[in-house]
């Protein structure tokens, strides 16, 4: 089964009902970045690109302007179109020419998601300004955690990152800069970057960065490393309250594990949509038919199928059961 360029549509907290595109191909699997963070959803990863000079296999601009015309004129509503998937979309050095086609064709606002770490370059910052809102990802303001927490691949810089954040916020097009940090900790209950001093280093690299948002947040989903856990409820708000306390309440979003708004949409072909998702992260029966918008008892088969089929597999964490494809 091969997964789309364009999929969806996803319903999300942040981005309401979007489609994703992905725009590096599968031959760039699930498993290559250029980081192997400790706390991906996707497992390990096989092979750390340096540079988008390293990834072999582009998806095209034309490919996804393409698949985009096909897929969205049939769904209706939508509030994003999200550039995300399994890689790093800023991987892509076309990505701002695809930004630029899909909001063409489209007029709805496009959101990249992003690890941050290219945001040093240049041209990867002239790409993601072309979105409406850059969602960047920030876990410290120390390198060795930061280093600890990403495992980047080499020539991948903490400095350079925060400098190509403070540009990327500081250009003046009416795009928004939302910074999202995850909090961890280790099954020894050591905190990884939740400690006052980690947080007190933060929040002075955010002052420095100057974002429209912040949004903290802790794990849900299985990590890469078993000893990865999520900092608890407790912690979370704390570390959120002294965010408000610095950035103001209209800036800092607080995300708790929680349940989405029920939209019913007309779905074209389960089977693909259903592992499209999986592919991208790995998800609970309840999380699944949410994502997905669809009726939970039409799930159940299609799980059963492409369980029997092998294209997923059922994983479990401490107190769930998560399926995640092949
Ligand atoms: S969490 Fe994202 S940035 Fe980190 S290794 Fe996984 S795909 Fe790459």
């Amino acid at each position: 089964m091969k997964s789309r360029i364009v999929y969806g549509p996803i319903l999300s907290r942040r981005l309401g009902r979007s489609l994703g595109v992905d725009v590096i191909k599968n031959t760039c699997s699930k498993k290559n970045c250029n980081y192997d963070c400790i706390y991906c959803q996707l497992g390990h990863v096989e092979l750390k690109l340096r540079s988008p000079e390293d990834v072999k296999e582009l998806v095209t601009s034309n490919e996804v302007l393409e698949s985009f015309q096909k897929f969205y004129k049939d769904i209706e509503g939508l509030d994003y179109v999200t550039f995300s998937g399994t890689c790093e979309p800023s991987l892509n050095l076309s990505l701002g020419k695809m930004i630029r086609g899909v909001r063409k064709i489209s007029g709805i606002p496009i959101c990249v998601i992003t690890n941050s770490s290219l945001v040093g370059r240049e041209d990867v910052r002239k790409n993601l300004a072309q979105a409406d809102l850059v969602v960047a990802t920030l876990v410290s303001g120390n390198e060795n955690t930061w280093r600890r927490i990403h495992r980047p691949a080499p020539g991948v810089d903490l400095q350079e990152i925060i400098e190509g954040l403070r540009e990327l916020a500081k250009a003046d097009s009416g795009r928004r800069l939302a910074l999202e940090v995850m909090f961890l900790e280790s099954e020894t209950g050591e905190p990884l970057n939740s400690t006052d001093e980690e947080v007190e280093s933060l929040i002075k690299t955010i002052r420095y960065i100057c974002p429209d948002e912040i949004e903290v947040l802790t794990i849900s989903r299985p990590p890469a490393e078993k000893w990865v856990k999520p900092i608890s409820e407790e912690r979370l708000r704390e570390i959120a309250k002294r965010f408000v306390s610095e950035f103001g309440d209209e800036k800092v979003r607080l995300v708790l594990k929680g349940k989405k708004k029920k939209v019913m949409v007309l779905h074209r072909d389960l089977d693909e949509e259903v592992y499209a998702l999986l592919l991208r992260r790995p998800c609970t029966f309840e999380q699944t038919w949410q994502g997905l918008s669809m009726n939970p008892e039409s799930l159940r088969p299609v799980l059963e199928k492409l369980l029997g089929e092998g294209k997923i597999d059922k994983i479990g964490s401490e107190t769930e059961e998560y399926y995640r494809a092949n």
